[in-house]
């Protein structure tokens, strides 16, 4: 379940003004004929034109539309009427349509098309984005006129979406130093630089020890290892001069099936302990004293701003609100979880003992005996389930739970109407199934390719918003599968589906949005993972089960029995998913509640794990060296917690479902989903909209039977 979630998202992470808006052009802005500059023309209210796209009009376009962006800013802040939400949000608002425009190319090129070319202008672009931001956060007569907005505000509130949207905008500026003084602005600005560059070193370290520590096997030491897995070893050393050797490289991808696989007990310590070592090796690569300067910066920048520490500075936007929430969470879980790997290390050890292999479960063990465990309690054939598992199948299904919860109806758009980036991609109409109004389109960019980033993610090319006219939704899924030949099925396994199903889920979260303000579309860290969390949930609905899950020769449907195994060893294993990944938000947390003034990085990883009662027999899923996640960047300091979060609203609103009449396709529970989870976005807190959903808080309860954990007796 966490795997799943943390699989990235890309969901517009352009942060300020430039967030997923476009629509009517001012013309006496438009200075260039840029065509990525360009307004959208064409059907279904303009379409971006991806058939013209090239990487030698991306900078140029990012160069002007930036200046753009900033003349609009300059005459906002420069008004000499009074401001007001009108002359000042309003305004804001409206500006970066040529920016937005511009990014949804960007991103095109970035992660679905991408070329040594393109990266070198991303390159060049970078810290010219970032002075572009630092230039509008910075402004301070434009946060001035926000401030006045925002005080009149606190005395005579604005409409409900109105407020949100100053709310929103202002806590943005004064989170990031707005309200400081000049001398105290500028300390944070050499803050924010210095950071900047202790960011890309660790980064580099951790991808330093990652291309560099290489374990090379011979011929007799493949022991387990599967046949495809064996072949891309050997590829890989060949490409590093290491012909007829076989080479396991320092990445999770790679480290992970030899772990669970090779019988080489030996060779698994040393790929284990070249892994967890990343960025901890006491050499010019090491991180340790990075992470304790970039802790020392974090905590002195929020000190300015007088927060006690910087998990209470990040997390007051947050769903969880303070750290003490968060950690109460996670505290509530972390005992289940332990004691579930106690259970999980002495199934194992029995295995272990019945091979006749005299060893004692260490963490290089872990991996290789659970999943004989696997096999032996769960009997599940993961190809057995494939056979069931199509992709066309698999998005009629999500199209009819579309319509079931949802009422939209998905219509294939004729080729070559509207244009498309790669020929793999296709693209359908969405409309209401009873009034047949207009809703957006879906692009779904499925296969595999050279220049496209791995994983599955989902992003807009144009969000709704209906301050200046209502707005159709350009939305897209993104995958990884593989290309069949041509007239051939593709199958897919149990995981691949479900994250196909998630995806969608944000699909839907942009489709259903109903705000009026482009910023009301943003997301909130750990909350923005659940709406797609919980649609995995449908994937192993009967409906969709009996129509959709078919056999890709007899078209028999999927058999009960193997159902029944695929929900059985769905809390397989969960000790150790937990509690590595608990482990990991917890030092996250804690890190940043310490006092970092002469703070040992490695004597505090350990020691902290060792208060908590980390289990010997596994690590941290991200040790703090080689965290990149809070890091390499500011991206999930202190809110590696959120995906735990976002699941225990997924799996209590599952029993929402479960417990109405009409179960997961109940019309009355779907309306409230749809109406409060999915409309507001962020137009609504998201606390209080989840109450209007469920009548009450999320409780945890769920998510310790949805893990297979024993569940605590409510009070
Ligand atoms: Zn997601």
């Amino acid at each position: 379940m966490i795997s799943k979630s943390i699989k990235a998202t890309l969901i517009c992470s352009i942060v300020l003004f430039s967030s997923c808006k476009e629509e009517t052009k001012n013309p006496e802005q438009i200075m260039s004929d840029n065509i990525l500059i360009q307004e959208w023309t064409g059907p279904y209210k303009g379409v971006p034109a991806f058939d013209k796209v090239s990487v030698e009009a991306i900078k140029p376009a990012m160069e002007e539309a930036m200046k753009i962006n900033l003349a609009e800013i300059d005459k906002i802040a420069n008004n000499l009427e009074p401001a007001t939400f009108e002359n000042t949000i309003v305004a804001m608002e409206s500006a970066g349509k040529e920016l937005s425009r511009v990014f949804t190319y960007y991103g095109i090129m970035g992660s679905n098309v991408s070329s040594p070319e393109f990266r070198a202008v991303q390159a060049e672009l970078a810290p010219k984005l970032s002075d572009f931001r630092s230039e509008i956060s910075q402004n301070e007569k434009l946060f001035q006129r926000i401030k006045t907005v925002y005080e009149a505000s606190q005395e005579t509130p604005l409409e409900p979406q109105a407020q949100r949207v100053v709310d929103l905008t202002y806590k943005q500026f004064e989170m990031n130093g707005a309200n400081l003084n000049a001398e105290k602005k500028k300390r944070y600005a050499e803050i924010n630089k210095e950071l900047s560059t202790l960011y890309t070193d660790f980064a580099n370290n951790v991808l330093h020890d990652e291309e560099n520590y290489i374990t090379y096997l011979t011929e007799d030491q493949l022991g387990g290892l599967a046949d495809g897995f064996i072949k891309s070893a050997a590829k890989i050393a060949t490409d590093k001069q290491e012909d007829g050797k076989y080479a396991i490289t320092n990445s999770r991808s790679s480290m992970d099936p030899f772990l669970t696989y090779s019988t080489e007990r030996k060779l698994r310590k040393q790929v284990w302990e070249n892994y967890y070592s990343r960025g901890d090796n006491g050499d010019d690569y090491d991180n340790n004293k990075i992470i304790a300067k970039i802790l020392q910066l974090r905590k002195e920048r929020v000190g300015l701003m007088g927060y006690d520490n910087y998990a209470e500075w990040r997390l007051q936007d947050r769903m969880a609100k303070t750290p003490e929430k968060a950690m109460d969470l996670m505290m509530a879980v972390w005992p289940a979880a332990t004691a579930r790997v106690k259970e999980e290390v002495a199934d194992m050890q029995t295995v272990a003992n019945e091979l006749g292999d005299n060893i004692t479960i260490e963490p290089w063990d872990y991996r290789y005996y659970a999943e004989k465990v696997r096999k032996k309690k769960y009997d599940l054939d993961s190809d057995e389930v494939k056979q069931y598992l199509q992709l066309d199948k698999l998005t009629e299904a999500m199209f009819f739970t579309a319509g079931e919860l949802f009422n939209y109806k998905f219509t294939p758009v004729a080729e070559g109407s509207v244009p498309v980036f790669h020929e793999d991609v296709k693209v359908w109409e969405v409309t209401d199934k009873d009034s047949s109004k207009h809703i957006g389109l879906w692009y779904l960019d499925p296969f595999a390719r050279q220049g496209k980033r791995s994983g599955a993610w989902a992003t807009t090319y144009r969000s709704s918003d209906s301050f200046e006219g209502e707005k159709n939704v350009l939305a897209s899924n993104n995958s990884n599968f593989v290309k069949p030949a041509p007239g051939e099925a593709v199958l897919v396994s149990w995981d691949d589906a479900t994250t196909f199903f998630h995806e969608f889920g944000h699909a839907l979260h942009f489709f259903s949005a109903d705000v009026k303000y482009p910023t009301l579309n943003g997301g909130v860290r750990d909350y923005t993972e659940f709406q797609s969390q919980l649609l995995e949930r449908w994937l192993s609905t009967d409906k969709v089960i009996n129509q959709f899950l078919v056999h890709y020769k007899t078209g028999e449907p999927i058999p009960a029995a193997l159902v029944e195994k695929i929900k059985n060893a769905s809390t397989f294993n969960q000790g150790f998913g937990t509690t590595e990944y608990l482990a990991s938000a917890l030092i996250d947390m804690k890190l940043h509640l310490a006092d970092p003034t002469d703070i040992d990085i490695d004597k505090f990883e350990r020691e902290t794990l060792d208060e908590l009662g980390m289990p010997k027999e596994l690590p941290m899923r991200h040790r703090t060296p080689q965290f990149g996640h809070v890091f390499s960047g500011e991206g999930y300091a202190t809110a590696y917690y959120g995906y735990m979060w976002a699941d225990v609203l997924t799996s209590d609103a599952s029993e929402a479902f479960k417990e109405s009449e009409g179960g997961f396709y109940d019309k009355t529970v779907a309306d409230k989903l749809v109406k409060y989870l999915f409309a507001p976005r962020n137009a609504m807190d998201p606390a209080e909209a989840y109450r209007k959903f469920r009548g009450r808080d999320a409780k945890i309860e769920a998510l310790m039977k949805d893990r297979g954990f024993p569940v605590p007796e409510t009070k």
